[in-house]
């Protein structure tokens, strides 16, 4: 039956060394938002993100950082996008959750540390998020 599907549980796990370009790209942009596409994978809930992307045309000033998705190419590997809330929480705004893109939505916020980095889901519920260490 197709619309027997079991709710899946889900998560984020995110790799180490991504982590901190996100995390030194957010602090170059401060004090503004930054904001990358994240690729990985995605299976069975499990979200594992391992590289990042720089979205093409994107504008950001300090309450707001987005792109056009109509200039992205179509790509199953992008799993979502981060962005860095210079001020504030790390919590989605409306307009976040309006402009919600792809699995996942990760939020940095100051000062921008490994404990800094928050993941959503479309619905602005948070997903755990583990940062893991391999290569
Ligand atoms: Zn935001």
């Amino acid at each position: 039956m197709i619309f027997k599907r079991k709710k899946m549980k889900r998560k984020v796990l995110i790799k180490k060394d991504v982590v901190k370009s996100i995390l030194s790209y957010c602090q170059m942009k401060h004090p503004n938002e930054g904001i990358l596409i994240l690729k990985g994978r995605s299976k069975q809930g499990e979200i594992k993100i391992d590289g990042l992307v720089i979205p093409p045309f994107n504008y950001a000033g300090p309450t707001f950082a987005g792109f056009p998705h109509s200039f992205l190419p179509f790509d199953m590997s992008y799993v979502g996008v981060v962005h860095s809330h210079p001020s504030g929480s790390a919590e989605p705004s409306v307009t976040d959750l309006h402009n919600f893109f792809g699995l996942v939505s990760l939020i940095v916020q100051t000062p921008y540390n490994d404990d800094c980095i928050f993941a959503w889901d479309s619905s602005g519920k948070p997903v755990p998020l583990s940062i893991i260490d391999e290569s």
